[in-house]
């Protein structure tokens, strides 16, 4: 069964269709706000864009971020002690205009947890992503993976090619590479910016911050830096002196100590804000991580952090616990039908086997021809005869067929564990042999063979039965 979260509107609709006369009870709401839409008006200030780093295992994402964070530190103010706070500022160099001074803020938390958390959540806390790709190894699974989910995600990508200092490294390589991956880069003509780097030796990490730079200045990222502050935890823990800290990611508004702040069941009043150098600041705006001080408790990395008045917080806390207890519940009640599903299947699984080891011995009692012995999974009773009538019989004194079974529906592993204690074969005639099946066959040695098409299987069968047969000699 699945949740739906409905809106008030609609649930009203809905009530109305019953001939219900719907009052909505505010009290009841589950947020303070709703969910603030992405402002673009081009009158907002400029904000910082955010930036994670992905790419394969060992391919240099935190040589790359370190590199990155120690050079922000000496181009900053002096004296910061860099600290991990899950992420952190980069100025960007003054392109000479007398632009404003940008900055580009990393995210260091492992790359692909912390965008897959927040997206699952339906937030976009990522401007753009840095795919790192190795020069002396090419693209790699994970390299496949970030590749989907920047498709999926249509996020906006630069390409590191990174470790060019090593006498391995071929960057035209794995520009090819990427280009047969579907990445269209700029030198082929295509939109994607690649930057080749040394994350050990610095080397293009300037390029690199141009480039992203460059990009976001194309995506005009925008936010008010008054108002209702909307943001995300990246991470949290105790800290001695200090309890319960956690770092914000700001994505609008203004946030200061003294703010009275929500973040999933959790809130507090923000008593101090520090920056990754570990320097107090007075004040947090978009696209700006901080560690938040002064929670009740800890909040979770993902949540979304909200600003209200203290009646505002205590009455979304209230709710939100409710919706928690409901959730819960109906949770528990799901592990306990999962545990009912778990044991049935096991009993389930014991009787096939039982079951299996009679029919074996049965098999093994008679003396005569050798014997394929088959297990039928097809998708509809009449197929599963239809197929049986065409394979039974298959062979001839010496090596034949045996049915032993015959089914309907996908197959289980119940299906394979009674075709192990059978030493049978499974046969699926228009049914699917799920992966956890099939690697449960595979670990059991259970060959399987699979069709839509009768005549195939009875090939399949046949060369089976042959193989049965003694060799000529
Ligand atoms: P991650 O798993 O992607 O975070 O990769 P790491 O940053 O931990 O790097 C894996 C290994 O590659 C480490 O031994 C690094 O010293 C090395 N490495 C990372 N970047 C470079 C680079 O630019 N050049 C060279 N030669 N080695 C690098």
């Amino acid at each position: 069964m699945s949740t739906v979260m409905l809106t008030s509107e609609y649930a009203s609709l809905l009530a109305m269709e019953f001939g219900w006369n719907p009052v909505v009870n505010d009290e009841a709401a589950f947020d303070i706000y709703p969910p603030l839409p992405h402002p673009q008006s081009s009158t907002l200030p400029i904000r910082p864009p955010v930036v994670t780093i992905m790419g394969h295992v060992d391919h240099g994402k935190t040589t790359l971020l370190d590199t990155l964070r120690s050079a922000s530190v000496a181009k900053g103010e002096a004296g910061g002690i860099t600290q991990h706070i899950g992420a952190f500022s980069v100025p960007v160099p003054a392109s000479g205009s007398g632009s404003e001074a940008r900055t580009i803020t990393f995210l260091d938390t492992p790359g692909h947890a912390a965008f897959s958390a927040m997206r699952a959540r339906g937030a976009s806390v990522t401007d753009i992503v840095v795919l790192v790709v190795a020069a002396d190894d090419g693209i790699m699974p994970q390299t496949r993976e970030v590749i989907d989910l920047i498709n999926k995600e249509k996020v906006a990508v630069v390409v590191a090619i990174n470790k060019i200092d090593k006498p391995g490294a071929d960057t035209s390589k794995v520009e090819n590479a990427l280009l047969a991956a579907g990445m269209q880069l700029e030198t082929f003509g295509g939109e994607i910016p690649s930057v080749n780097v040394s994350g050990l030796t610095g080397q293009g990490l300037d390029q690199l911050v141009e480039t992203i730079s460059a990009l976001a200045e194309m995506q005009d990222l925008r936010a008010e830096r008054e108002g209702p502050i909307h943001g995300y935890v990246i991470e949290s823990k105790v800290q001695k002196g200090l309890g319960p800290v956690a770092t914000v990611l700001v994505l609008r508004g203004c946030l200061k100590p003294s703010d009275q702040i929500i973040a999933g069941l959790t809130s507090g009043k923000v008593r101090l804000l520090h920056d990754s150098n570990g320097k107090p600041v007075k004040a947090a705006y978009p696209g700006m991580a901080i560690t938040v001080s002064g929670w009740k408790e800890l909040p979770n990395a993902g949540d979304e952090v909200l600003k209200g008045s203290e009646s505002e917080i205590k009455k979304a806390l209230a709710n939100r616990a409710r919706k928690a207890d409901l959730e819960a519940s109906l949770g528990g009640l799901e592990i306990l039908n999962e545990r009912r599903r778990q044991d049935r299947d096991q009993k389930e699984k014991e009787v096939a086997a039982a079951k299996a080891g009679e029919e074996l011995e049965e098999v093994e009692k008679e003396d005569g021809p050798k014997e394929l012995r088959l297990l039928i999974k097809a998708d509809v009773s009449g197929s599963a005869e239809a197929v049986a009538g065409a394979l039974q019989g298959i062979g001839n004194d010496i090596a034949r067929t045996k049915i032993i079974a015959t089914g309907v529906g996908d197959v289980t592993e119940s299906d394979v564990m009674r075709a192990k204690s059978a030493e049978a074969v499974i046969v699926a005639f228009s049914v699917g042999v799920p992966r956890p099946v099939q690697s449960a066959a595979a670990s059991q040695h259970v060959p399987w063979i699979t069709s839509t098409i009768i005549y195939r299987l009875m090939d399949d069968v046949k060369a089976k039965v042959i193989e049965l047969l003694p060799p000529i000699v």
